[in-house]
């Protein structure tokens, strides 16, 4: 294979880029609906991560889920699933074909096939304001996967047991009474909520930075299914330096779930309706 540029080099980086998955073409959230039912709500249940672990919560569909720094800056890595179904979960790669690197109010996260619907709409960010910083960082990514064992030990890191896979998997295997053997199979690519990350604009390597969450901030979602939300507090507190080990300071995440005081007649979303034929007869 020729590394050498071919005549018309330039004009091939010239093309212009066109949107994979222009968004206005989705089914778009009812914002003034989902703000309407937000306006005046009551806490029904609260459960919180404890540093370096994990804890999980049901919300009911048409009920908000509000994570919250408390204590100090930290990160959390979010798994969804269908309450009723752990076979349909967050798809954070499709999500991110969607949306972007990076979620916030008005974004969706979505489920897996042959689910692919929204699972829950977020519909408060108080971190929004951060945008992107010089460094073409962002809050609240889709791109990273989650900290686990498996990597830290293929670093030569040794094993280390309170990485994110670990804490969802001991959490999860409590709420459904899976063993953790079979609870991990279903843990799932996250939204790593409240972390700063980008991609280097040399390299392209994936970097995190200290998070600007600052206890009080939060960020909620509008459950538009039946979710049981596990949620851990990384190992890497606020990921400014790092993960996978008992070295960065480490602080709790709160999670309630909140009632709407309006009534609202929310409808979950139907399955997606491709027929599943896949061009067979
Ligand atoms: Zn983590």
């Amino acid at each position: 294979m020729t590394q050498t540029e071919p005549p018309d080099a330039k004009a091939r980086r010239q093309i212009a880029p066109v949107i994979c998955y222009p968004t206005e073409s989705l089914p778009q959230p009812d914002l003034l609906r989902i703000d309407r039912a937000r306006a005046a709500t009551t806490v029904i249940a609260t459960e919180v991560a404890p540093p370096r672990d994990a804890a999980s919560i049901l919300v009911p569909a048409g009920h908000f889920l509000r994570i919250t720094s408390v204590d100090g800056p930290q990160v959390g890595d979010l798994n969804l699933f269908a309450a009723d179904n752990l076979d349909e979960r967050f798809y954070s790669g499709k999500t991110r074909a969607l949306h972007g690197t990076h979620l916030t109010r008005g974004d969706r996260m979505w489920s897996g096939f042959p689910y692919l619907r929204p699972m829950a709409t977020i519909s408060h960010d108080s971190l929004a304001w951060y945008g992107v910083d010089p460094y073409g960082g962002r809050v609240h990514d889709v791109i990273g996967t989650r900290c686990d064992p498996y990597t830290g030990h293929l670093l030569g890191g040794g094993d280390y047991h309170h990485c994110c896979h670990s804490n969802l998997t001991r959490a999860l295997a409590t709420a459904t009474e899976l063993t953790p053997e079979e609870a991990e199979r279903h843990v799932h690519d996250v939204l790593n909520v409240f972390m700063c990350t980008g991609f280097t604009k040399d390299t392209g390597q994936y970097f995190m930075k200290a998070s600007p969450v600052r206890p009080g901030d939060d960020i909620e979602f509008f459950a538009e299914i039946d979710l049981l939300a596990v949620l851990s507090a990384c190992p890497g507190g606020d990921c400014g330096s790092e993960h996978s080990s008992d070295t960065a300071a480490c602080y709790p995440l709160r999670m309630d779930v909140l009632r709407s005081d309006a009534p609202d007649n929310h409808a979950p979303p139907a399955i997606n309706g491709y027929d599943r034929s896949h061009g067979l007869a």
